[in-house]
């Protein structure tokens, strides 16, 4: 590791004048990046970002009266910081197809499509096949979510609709990239289930296909093309959130790092890492996730700092977000002018997870709603009103404080909130799940989410002084940090498309 680093450096210090591929390139023009990261938090805006940073500081709260909040995050440290709006030529609130299409290729299109113009006709070439076929970089797209997820697609697939899962697997394949790691592919077989397997596929083309943490710990850039895919998947077959991972278990980072030991040559490499369950958790309106998810995206945005530092000279970062999702907020009506972030510390498991391994068998064996606050209170720290949480009866008015001064940011709920938990629960176990449609109300207040789940998550929300507008994406801008060769190039309020444009003329492909 350290020879190769010295005799690295001894490359760099010996080709400084000759690294620019450009004809006719002064000497004091500006170096091509020869190693190029992007990471990309699905529904990570500003709310995102200053939401997680302020959560870190609040934890540690030491109990001065004075508050302060430093930079926690990575990405945060960045040198450069600018803006970009994401709308799409469908709507102000994009989604993630058409958004990563900008990012991608410099072009909008409508929300849905991934690579294609409006009238779906003509495809795009996008930033990361420019990059392997014209400087013959090394290509890594990895994702916390499938693979063939729209995020991760916008670098190589081209298809009218993200949901053409088949076929974006197919792309995948003929890609050629070196590295994709992350979730598994959706629809292996086709949307009727009768196609060849699309991991045989891979194999058939030369992939190496892991499905192993082991496999994956002993991968190596002689074992040529790879497909990692992780070997505890959760929900809808993406990665865990990283806050229902267990000891040992690989993250986002893991495979990052990975990722930079298979990936690293002498000529370049190109790697897009999309942290994409921010989004999902974004969507549930679930805030704990939220943050650890975005952590989870900001320490792999770390190892790529530490690759940084060791190539100044060639590398450049980028951390952006393809828009933001759920309307988060900084403040809830409820709480005016205070936050208690610190109150999300008490959730322990995602909303997916609680889903999965809770709800699911109280619906099965109709647990009484005593037994299911118990768990409620041990894994997100709310508790009944007091003087009934032996009882199911309604809470006792009487026996409730007002909220005055002592009780701030207690995690005790309040009559209405207390309501509202029972109502949801009702609904939960009412529900078979073949509903399809739901009601202003219902919709207004559980999205197409398990009710009981959606209102706990709500009301730790909101007793930490933060709020969700929306169960979608929403209209922000979103943050574009920038470190290392060409950085300065991202400074500014600019659109989505310019991110392509900046990166293609700062690397000079065509
Ligand atoms: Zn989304």
């Amino acid at each position: 590791m350290k020879a190769k680093k010295i005799s690295a450096l001894l490359l760099a210090a010996a080709m400084t004048a000759c690294a620019v591929p450009a004809q006719g390139a002064a000497a004091d023009e500006p170096k091509v990046p020869k190693y190029i990261f992007l990471f990309i938090g699905d529904g990570m805006s500003y709310p995102q970002v200053q939401t997680t940073n302020y959560y870190l500081n609040a934890i540690e709260d030491d109990g001065d009266d004075i508050l302060t909040s430093e930079s926690k995050l990575n990405m945060m440290k960045f040198p450069v910081a600018g803006s970009a709006q994401t709308y799409d030529s469908t709507s102000f609130c994009p989604d993630s197809a058409s958004t990563a299409t900008s990012i991608s290729t410099g072009h909008k299109t409508y929300s849905g499509t991934i690579n294609m113009d409006e009238k779906m006709e003509t495809s795009y070439e996008t930033i990361a096949e420019k990059l392997k076929k014209q400087l013959g970089y090394k290509v890594g797209i990895l994702s916390s979510v499938n693979l063939n997820h729209a995020t991760p697609a916008a670098f190589y697939a081209h298809q009218a609709s993200r949901n053409n899962y088949y076929e974006i697997g197919q792309e995948l394949i003929a890609s050629n990239f070196d590295y994709f790691a992350g979730g598994g592919l959706k629809k292996t077989t086709g949307s009727e289930g009768d196609q060849t397997d699309l991991y045989e596929l891979a194999q058939e083309a030369g992939y190496k296909v892991i499905k192993t943490k082991a496999e994956a710990e002993n991968l190596t850039a002689e074992d040529g093309k790879a497909i990692v895919i992780d070997e505890t998947l959760a929900d809808d077959d993406a990665m865990s959130y990283d806050m229902d991972l267990e000891d040992g278990e690989w993250g986002l980072s893991d495979y990052v790092k990975k990722g930079i030991e298979v990936l690293d040559n002498d000529t370049g490499f190109f790697m897009m890492v999309e942290g994409g369950k921010i989004d999902w958790a974004c969507h549930a309106n679930d805030a704990a996730a939220t943050i650890t998810d975005t952590v989870a995206m900001d320490e792999a945005v770390g190892k790529a700092v530490d690759f940084y530092n060791e190539h100044p000279d060639e590398t450049l970062i980028l951390v952006t977000g393809d828009h933001e999702t759920g309307g988060l907020t900084i403040g809830f009506a409820g709480t005016d002018y205070d936050t208690f972030l610190a109150n999300i510390s008490n959730q322990k498991i995602s909303y997916a997870k609680f889903d999965s391994d809770y709800v699911a068998a109280y619906k099965e064996n109709k647990t009484d709603f005593d037994t299911v606050m118990a768990d409620i209170t041990e894994l997100f720290g709310l508790q009944a009103p007091t003087g009934t949480t032996e009882s199911s009866n309604q809470a006792d008015s009487k026996d409730v404080h007002p909220e005055g001064e002592e009780d701030k940011g207690s995690l005790v709920m309040t009559d209405y909130e207390y309501q509202k938990l029972q109502n949801a629960y009702e609904e939960t176990m009412s529900r078979t799940g073949e509903e399809e449609e739901f009601g202003q109300e219902e919709y207004l207040m559980y999205g197409s989410y398990e009710p009981l789940t959606v209102t706990i998550t709500h009301i730790l929300n909101n007793k930490s002084g933060i709020n969700f507008a929306s169960y979608a994406h929403t209209g922000l801008p979103v943050e574009v940090f920038a470190m290392g060769v060409g950085q300065e190039q991202f400074e500014g309020y600019y659109d989505n498309t310019d991110i392509f444009n900046k990166v293609a003329a700062i690397t000079g492909v065509k």
